[in-house]
């Protein structure tokens, strides 16, 4: 436990944009549960300015911080010591501040696999993973499907560079998993080649994060996967994602990204607190702001 004071200790998720987080809600309302002294708010962080938002929460006495798009992998350059997780993936979600040291962590995969296995029931061993996306969150994910013995991880992403460097760690994590890097379709052929097969579809790309605009998804051929295949897309939101509305009416079962959001977070809270999360209560609070209620 940390030494109680009167003044609760800074936590803050940074990133841009951070507006849509509900993390600080979720985290704040866990605090509170439990009595911990902390406080949690979202920061807008511009792209070069990670270092300078870090350097100034650890002169504020944080005790750490979330990190989010776009600066997932900016994180893991500047910690000074990284989890196994974190190296692996190149990518870091959560940092604590210890001791004058900055160490990284990355809870996005066993987030997310918590999720695969508590909310969906879905093992991934042996499956087929069609992931859009190699950004920090992608990779994190990838590496831990591959940890769980994902037979195959098909890579597409816009940057062509980003998905082979995704897939040489995917390969280099000795973990069996084939991989292969594939250009971001332009047309429903392309998106049938890539997504013919799969049993797993992740949507791990910032695409529709801003919820303005057409929807992209809307004509992506979901009927080519697997008989049996769960879609689920990271990015979550009060009304649901487009994506998987998609994915549903072509017959998927599909699990929602609140639920990685959930358990990422609730591995964050144990890293800064050495206290098991509220994961109940913190369900509650998402199930109320999703469903445009107030905090
Ligand atoms: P990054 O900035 O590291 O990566 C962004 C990814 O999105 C890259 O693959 C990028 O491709 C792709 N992308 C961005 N714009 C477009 C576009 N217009 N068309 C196609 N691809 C595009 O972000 P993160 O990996 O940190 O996060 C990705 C998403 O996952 C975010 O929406 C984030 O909110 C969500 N997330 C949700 C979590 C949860 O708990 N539910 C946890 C973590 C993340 P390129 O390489 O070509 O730029």
């Amino acid at each position: 436990r940390p030494e109680g004071t009167r003044h609760p200790r800074l936590l803050a998720v940074l990133g841009d944009p951070v507006e849509h987080s509900l993390s600080p809600p979720m985290h704040n309302a866990a605090f509170r549960a439990t009595g911990l002294p902390f406080t949690y708010i979202a920061v807008r962080v511009g792209p070069g300015e990670l270092r300078r938002a870090v350097d100034a929460l650890r002169v504020l006495g944080a005790r750490g911080a979330n990190v989010t798009v776009p600066h997932k992998e900016a994180a893991a350059q500047l910690a000074e010591w990284l989890s196994a997780e974190a190296r692996e993936a190149g990518a870091v979600n959560t940092l604590v501040f210890e001791e004058g040291r900055v160490l990284g962590y990355s809870t996005d995969g066993a987030g997310f696999c918590r999720a695969l296995d508590e909310v969906a029931h879905f093992d991934p061993a042996g499956r087929r993973v069609v992931l859009l996306g190699a950004g920090g969150a992608a990779r994190a994910v990838a590496l831990a499907l591959a940890a769980r013995g994902a037979a195959a991880v098909r890579v597409v992403n816009r940057t062509q560079e980003r998905a082979r460097a995704l897939v040489e760690r995917i390969l280099a994590s000795g973990r069996g998993t084939e991989a292969r890097a594939c250009p971001w379709p332009q047309d429903t052929p392309g998106w049938e080649d890539v997504l013919r097969g799969g049993d797993l579809v992740v949507q791990a790309t910032s695409l529709g994060l801003a919820r303005s605009g057409p929807d992209p998804w809307r004509d992506l051929p979901f009927q080519v996967t697997a008989g049996t295949a769960l879609a689920t897309d990271l990015i979550y939101g009060p009304g649901g994602s487009p994506f998987l509305r998609a994915a549903a009416r072509a017959g998927l079962r599909t699990l929602a990204g609140d639920w990685m959001l959930l358990y990422q977070g609730a591995e964050a809270f144990r890293l800064w607190t050495g206290v098991e999360a509220p994961v109940a209560l913190m369900r509650s609070v998402l199930d109320r702001l999703l469903k445009g209620g107030s905090d």
